[in-house]
């Protein structure tokens, strides 16, 4: 199957990415350590230390899936704050829900099923926003991130954690190697769904480098725009700020 952007409509990717994360629901938590050995908790952690979350602040996680990044900033806010971990996805939001029980933090975190591209919530509400491996699922990502800027308080921030593009050549050659042939083998392997994972490393290599992302929020009016390489390059934090 092939699972490329370019040549499906914008209903049919939609429906594509619905399929897949319903399809892997169940077994993300354990495929993302798997896959990525155990990296991605080191990128969570870079940006909920860089998201400078304050007591009683109101932070928003889209796209939060099992909520790793909500259940930080659930810490952060503590009793007098709010954190909504919002996804498309009926079935990534249960599995984050069950989490946020099982990790004693259900009281803190409201979960709502939204689409990035249009928020339902209030213009200026939130301190922070979040999308983590996220924004590369989503077919309309101007709306998206204009949504997002709408619900920022002015002052507040966005933070894009998201695959990007390796800086250099050998770390590149190294990297596709392992996602177009290591990930869907282990995907097969391990979650018998080589198609799903085939679609990750696809949707890697068409998301926007560091700078055009860059350009991306700064035409949705974000300010004072600046990103971080991680692990070199593989993945980037991209931050903005709302006027
Ligand atoms: N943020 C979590 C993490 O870092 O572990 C989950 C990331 S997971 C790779 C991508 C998530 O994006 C899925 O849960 C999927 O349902 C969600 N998603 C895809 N398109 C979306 C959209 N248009 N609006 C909101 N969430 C979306």
């Amino acid at each position: 199957t092939h699972f490329g952007f370019q040549d499906v409509p914008k209903g049919e990717k939609a429906r594509r990415v619905a399929d897949v994360f319903h399809s892997v629901a169940a077994r993300y938590d354990v495929m993302n350590d798997l896959m990525s050995f155990g990296i991605h908790r080191f990128w969570k952690f870079f940006t909920t230390e860089l998201a400078g979350v304050r007591s009683g602040a109101r932070v928003l996680d889209i796209a939060g899936g099992t909520g790793d990044l909500a259940a930080r900033f659930a810490r952060q806010v503590g009793s007098e704050g709010e954190v909504v971990l919002a996804d498309i996805n009926a079935s990534m939001l249960r599995v984050g829900r069950d989490r946020m029980v099982d990790r004693g933090l259900g009281h803190r975190v409201r979960c709502v099923q939204a689409n990035a591209e249009c928020l339902p919530f209030p213009d200026d509400h939130f301190d922070v926003v979040s999308i983590a491996f996220g924004l590369r699922n989503v077919t309309d990502k101007d709306s998206a991130l204009a949504s997002m800027q709408r619900v920022l308080k002015p002052g507040g921030r966005l933070l894009v954690l998201e695959f990007s593009k390796p800086r250099s050549e050998l770390l590149s050659k190294a990297y596709d190697l392992y996602s177009f042939r290591a990930l869907p083998f282990m995907g097969r392997l391990v979650a018998d769904d080589a198609d799903s994972y085939r679609y990750l490393a696809e949707s890697i290599r068409m998301h926007p480098d560091q700078d055009t992302l860059r350009d991306m929020m700064l035409q949705a009016g974000f300010d004072r725009v600046k990103y971080h390489n991680l692990t070199g390059g593989i993945v980037a934090l991209h931050i903005g700020y709302k006027g």
